[in-house]
């Protein structure tokens, strides 16, 4: 897996926290077959806030995102897969969570465009700087997941 294996950034946003729908959204990343490595809860300091949502700083929505996003603690995690960060685009639908299509988890569980549920890395240059943003190294953990045996065929598991 190693050489073509990336690793993407997720945050289950306040609205999922609320709504305990947390154990739901672990549970779809879990039964795609990906490997969870890294997992905490924190409260998203003004600092992170801004250096994770600086493409939309200028926005005139940004002022309530930040309220929304600092409202309960976030649950950060790192999962790690083959094509892992497009996998996971695609598994959380578009921001317009009411226009996201049905199956993934915006399209799914939300209704809302600030509160949709989840945040997922975009490209895999913005996963691996938000993959360090909200983990140090001795926290993302490296382990043999046996069911690949079963996720990915075998010259997909080729390093
Ligand atoms: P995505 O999370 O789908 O990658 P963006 O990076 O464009 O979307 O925006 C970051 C977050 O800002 C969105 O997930 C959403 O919570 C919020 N947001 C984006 N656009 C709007 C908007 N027009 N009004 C309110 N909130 C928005």
């Amino acid at each position: 897996m190693s050489k073509v294996s990336e690793q993407t950034l997720i945050l289950i946003k306040p609205d999922a926290i609320q709504r305990g729908l947390v154990g739901e959204i672990i549970t779809r990343f879990e039964r795609k077959g990906l490997k969870l490595v890294a997992m905490k809860m924190i409260s998203l300091s003004e600092a992170v806030l801004r250096e994770h949502y600086a493409h939309i700083a200028d926005k005139p929505f940004f002022p309530g995102v930040a309220k929304f996003m600092q409202s309960t603690p976030v649950v950060a995690m790192c999962w790690e897969g083959l094509q892992v960060v497009d996998a996971v685009r695609k598994i959380t639908g578009i921001t317009k969570a009411r226009e996201a299509e049905a199956g993934s988890i915006r399209g799914d569980l939300a209704m809302s465009v600030a509160c949709n549920v989840i945040h997922a890395s975009d490209t895999i240059e913005n996963a691996q700087k938000e993959v360090k943003r909200f983990f140090k190294d001795d926290e993302i953990f490296g382990y043999e997941k046996s069911e690949y045996v079963h996720v990915y065929a075998e010259d997909e598991r080729a390093a």
